[in-house]
């Protein structure tokens, strides 16, 4: 990181963190990535830099335990007691959990909490699926015939989780791939890698046998990259931008493993005229700004109604200029930018924006915090007169920034949320249902949602459309993908000529 940040206060504010290999913590090489908090500026964690041998080493840790069958072969019952355990223990630890994601992140803990305790919720959830993984029988295919579809566990599988919700995105795949009777090992992000070696000592704590929860902190490349090229992993769920995606897709190829892909997002906030207004200036601006726009969801585009617009958006920016930026011990709205380079990405932007003919009409540049000279923030900035053309409404900015597009009429709204390459979720405002159905099925994502945003529940299957990616997380989809079918055909009794061969 080219950047100008401080050292810690004292080195007992930095949290160690090493890997977690078959139960045992470890440093490997003994070099380590030190995260500078991106409020305060100073190091508050410093996590063992991993090397391909790393890699090596969880693999074959997770390729034992799952062929030893310590875990793959319990009886479904007994990996959901395992993971309802799971979710208790980490319910124990919940605010460590969130003081630590708060503090990588650079969030306040207010903020952290919410996704927090929804990880925990997927692990709930997950261990409820853990007992369902069973198949279909045929019976009818001939009085002598009698087939069998199993589903069986994938194997060993590479979790690659970004930094923006460390402890839920961890959860949404680790507890799932555990259902399903799947070791793993996981690759967290450099900048928020705490409760990814966390989660996997509670799971050890919980019940969980050795080799089950693998976790190798460091760089992308070699230690991501290792995981997705390995020849002994059989999937690696990745989420992360759409460019590291592809790189995971050409290093999978090796084995041909299976890929999972969670990829970026340029969500659309539609608001028809005839929504209510004020439901849905809360709702588009939390969208703007929840994780500092820091999120593959995030309501980037605003396309308002033409008669409703001057209105909504006198009260949208009114509102953005009464937010709180803080940090994670601060009762504050949002926090800082993952790091200077993001920030410099997100300010860039709206330079762009506003060369392209945006104008301003909240926030537009960084934020001088008062109580954190080095901290990364840029006020939530409203961006109105986008144009489809405008990079800014095309490309991903993943900050607290909203551009504005006006419309009129239904058309034109669904045209203008499906031009970009991107599909992942949508919202629509409308307290016309004829209206909301209609526009639901017409929109290119994979998540829509009505009169709400940024929602969601484990039942409810997540994934991309488009160039967000493939793949799905959650729900009992989510499970499946962490599961693959054996088709048994069985024939019972003889009879001659059957193969139609002479004899
Ligand atoms: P990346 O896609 O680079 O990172 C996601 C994860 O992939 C991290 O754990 C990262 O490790 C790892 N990784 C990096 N390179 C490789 C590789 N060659 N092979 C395997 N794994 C790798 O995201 P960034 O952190 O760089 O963020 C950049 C952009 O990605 C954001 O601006 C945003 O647009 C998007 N993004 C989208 C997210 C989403 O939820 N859809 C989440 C986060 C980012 P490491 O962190 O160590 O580099």
């Amino acid at each position: 990181m080219t950047d100008t940040l401080r050292d810690p206060a004292t080195s007992s504010d930095i949290r160690r963190y090493q890997h977690f290999i078959d139960g045992k913590p470890g440093s490997g090489s003994g070099e380590v990535i030190a995260r500078y908090s991106p409020v305060s500026g100073q190091v508050v964690a410093e996590y063992a830099a991993g090397t391909e041998a790393d890699i090596d080493a969880a693999v074959l840790a997770a390729r034992n335990a799952f062929n030893s069958g310590v875990w793959s072969d319990l009886p479904g019952l007994a990996r959901g007691r395992a993971l309802n355990r799971l979710a208790s223990v980490l319910r124990n630890h919940v605010d460590e959990l969130i003081a630590l994601d708060a503090a990588e992140v650079g969030t306040p803990q207010r903020v952290a909490r919410g996704p927090v305790e929804a990880g925990i919720g997927q692990i709930d959830f997950a261990a409820s699926l853990a007992s369902t993984l069973h198949g279909e029988i045929h019976t009818n295919l001939g009085p002598d015939f009698t087939g069998l579809l199993v589903r069986e566990p994938l194997g060993v599988v590479g979790l690659i989780v970004p930094w923006n919700f460390p402890t839920l995105i961890l959860c949404q795949k680790l507890g799932y791939a555990l259902a399903a009777g799947c070791t793993a090992v996981v690759k967290p992000s450099e900048f928020t890698s705490g409760s990814a070696v966390r989660v996997a000592e509670l799971a050890l704590e919980a019940g969980i046998p050795e080799g089950v929860v693998n976790v190798v902190t460091g760089y992308g490349n070699p230690v991501g990259q290792r995981l997705a090229e390995h020849p002994d992993v059989d999937l690696v769920s990745f989420t992360g931008s759409t460019a590291t995606g592809q790189r995971v897709l050409e290093s999978s190829k090796s084995n041909l493993k299976r890929v999972s892909l969670e990829l970026g997002g340029k969500a659309a906030q539609i608001v028809f005229a005839d929504a209510d207004l004020d439901d849905a200036v809360e709702g588009v601006l939390f969208a703007a700004i929840h994780n500092q726009g820091e999120c593959c969801v995030a309501g980037a585009r605003l396309l308002v109604e033409d008669s409703v617009a001057d209105e909504f958006l006198d009260r949208l920016a009114k509102r953005a200029g009464d937010l709180r930026l803080g940090g994670p011990d601060d009762e504050a709205d949002l926090g800082a930018l993952i790091h200077p380079d993001h920030m410099r990405k997100v300010l860039d932007y709206i330079n762009v924006g506003v060369q392209e003919g945006a104008s301003i009409r909240a926030g537009g540049g960084q934020l001088d915090h008062p109580e954190y000279a080095q901290g990364c923030f840029v006020q939530p900035t409203i961006l109105d007169n986008v144009t489809p053309t405008d990079r800014v409404f095309q490309e991903e900015i993943f900050g607290p920034v909203v551009t504005v597009t006006r419309f009129s009429g239904a058309d034109e709204a669904i045209e203008l949320a499906n031009v970009v390459e991107y599909g992942l979720g949508n919202t629509v405002w409308t307290k016309n249902i004829d209206k909301a159905l209609t526009v639901t099925r017409r929109l290119h994502s994979g998540t829509v949602w009505v009169n709400t945003t940024i929602d969601g529940s484990p039942q409810l299957t997540f994934g991309g459309y488009k160039a967000s990616g493939y793949g799905r997380e959650m729900g009992k989809a989510g499970f499946e993908e962490y599961t693959q079918i054996k088709t048994i055909q069985i024939r019972t009794g003889t009879r001659v000529g059957k193969f139609g061969l002479l004899s």
